[in-house]
């Protein structure tokens, strides 16, 4: 009977922390499979897996559902985190060898990259000088022009619809 009021009391705690919580997290086990299901109310969200204080991935994400497979037995936990925001860690989460573990992403705020087009850009580190804007995909012969790299910072070519826009050279940070 103690027990089962031990176990009572920490199921209560867990729905108050959640309900303060800026993600929530939930644990459904079905057959071999393990479901966590987490709310981001901003975009993108940064995704990192970790066991015994050991990043296994990390990549940012606008929404998806992302299977992690052949995974060592072990406590894991995600870390959840995005530009600007407190990183929220989940509860450990215990994976079998040979069990697939699923992690499901929904994403309900507004961008975090996206800039009103009348305010001149803002570095996080509070300054405006030293910024230039980010350009996306192939740049082509420009890309070997000295005063082109100088004025644009190369994005890559893989674009999305919530990219960082501008490019902070004192700090090196993409926001
Ligand atoms: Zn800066």
């Amino acid at each position: 009977m103690a027990a089962y009021n031990i176990y009572s009391m920490k199921i209560l705690v867990t729905i108050i922390f959640l309900s303060f919580a800026t993600f929530s997290f939930g644990q459904a086990e079905q057959s071999n499979t393990i479901v966590i299901n987490v709310t981001a109310d901003y975009k993108p969200a940064i995704i990192e897996l970790i066991k015994n204080h050991t990043e296994i991935s990390s990549f940012p994400t606008l929404g998806e559902k992302i299977k992690y497979k052949g995974l060592d037995t072990g406590y894991y936990t995600f870390q959840i985190s995005g530009h600007g925001k407190t990183k929220i860690v989940s509860d450990s989460i215990y994976v079998m060898n040979g069990q697939l573990l699923e992690l499901h992403v929904t994403v309900t705020g507004p961008c975090l990259y996206d800039h009103p087009a009348d305010q001149i850009p803002i570095c996080p580190n509070e300054h405006t000088d030293n910024i230039i804007p980010i350009v996306y995909g192939l740049i082509g012969q420009t890309r070997d022009s000295a005063s082109t790299v100088n004025k644009v910072h190369l994005g890559g070519c893989v674009v999305t619809d919530c990219d960082p826009k501008y490019y902070c050279t004192k700090h090196k940070v993409e926001f």
